[in-house]
């Protein structure tokens, strides 16, 4: 499914990544989505991003949640007028015949508060299930966005579960003879006793603030990427403290505003610098407009 999406998004013009290497909980906060869709620059990026998020372990018991899932995350800036009908055709080519089921667009704005990012948008349910969350960033970083880019963030997992016409995410043939569940069960039962019951709240809780002091002294000297790291990470530690119970409704808005804070002031520095250099991703475009024109 990775590779019929990687060749079909390649063949749209976007280039294709690799995951961020960092626990993230969504593929939105992969640097090359939370930075390229602030500013004026065009972007088009594809890529597989594991996320990982506490709150979502259910001890390997669930069939559809799980505490870290493959989403695989499209960016297209500006986005194109065709967005919706490029989606339904990336299905087809994943084997799903789109004329044989219910496919709905339910409006769900998407809100991260961590990354002061928002926008207006979709999930896309097929035949009942949730498949794919769809959004036109609004704001990032605090700023508000021009231009819009469109974000299509695919759920692997159920979409897979749904091809196979199997009812468990465990059940998933890897292969002919390895189930998903033969390489994930242990792990995702291991990782929700650590996320609910074990992980050591006060290291936690040190940890935070050691990783958000070193952030500051970062966007000090205006290094927005480790900076960024170092914001991920809270991020993470964050999710875990949460899913600990381990942070009254004060805390909880009062560590997500930390997060935040860093997550702007690097956003301000991305722009600072691409301005800097001179946007030269816009530069390229222009000049790739004006030879496609004279063609
Ligand atoms: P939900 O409302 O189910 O918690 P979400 O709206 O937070 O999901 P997104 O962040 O939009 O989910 O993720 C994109 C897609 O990833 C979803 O449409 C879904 O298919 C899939 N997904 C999200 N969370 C999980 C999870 N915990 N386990 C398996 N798949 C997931």
């Amino acid at each position: 499914m990775i590779l019929v999406l990687q060749r079909f998004w390649d063949l749209k013009g976007a280039i294709i990544l690799q995951p961020y290497d960092i626990e993230i909980g969504a593929g939105t906060m992969h640097p090359d989505t939370f930075f390229r869709v602030l500013g004026p620059e065009p972007w088009r990026v594809a890529y597989m991003q594991p996320s990982r998020r506490p709150r979502d372990g259910r001890y390997s018991n669930n069939p559809f949640r799980v505490y870290k899932h493959y989403q695989f995350q499209v960016i297209l800036k500006p986005s194109p007028q065709d967005v919706q009908q490029l989606f339904l055709d990336s299905l087809c080519e994943m084997g799903i015949k789109i004329e044989d089921h219910d496919i709905l667009f339910e409006e769900d704005n998407w809100e991260a508060p961590t990354l002061g990012a928002a926008g207006v948008g979709w999930q896309v349910m097929l035949d009942g299930m949730e498949i794919t969350q769809f959004t036109y960033f609004q704001q990032a970083g605090g700023f508000e966005l021009f231009p819009i880019s469109a974000e299509i963030t695919y759920g692997l997992e159920r979409i897979c579960m749904f091809i196979n016409e199997i009812d468990n995410v465990f059940d998933i043939p890897w292969s002919e003879s390895v189930k998903y569940g033969e390489i994930r069960k242990m792990e995702e039962y291991e990782m929700s006793v650590y996320s609910f019951k074990k992980a050591d709240i006060k290291l936690h809780q040190n940890l935070f603030r050691f990783h958000e002091a070193e952030a500051e002294k970062l966007l000090q000297e205006k290094l927005y990427i480790p900076a960024y790291e170092q914001c991920l990470k809270c991020s993470h530690i964050f999710n875990v403290l949460d899913s600990r119970g381990a942070l009254s409704v004060t805390e909880r808005a009062f560590s997500i505003q930390r997060v935040r804070r860093i997550a702007c002031r690097c956003a301000e520095i991305f722009l600072e610098k691409r301005g800097e250099l001179g946007h030269p991703l816009l530069k390229t475009a222009n000049r790739k407009r004006i030879r496609d024109e004279k063609w």
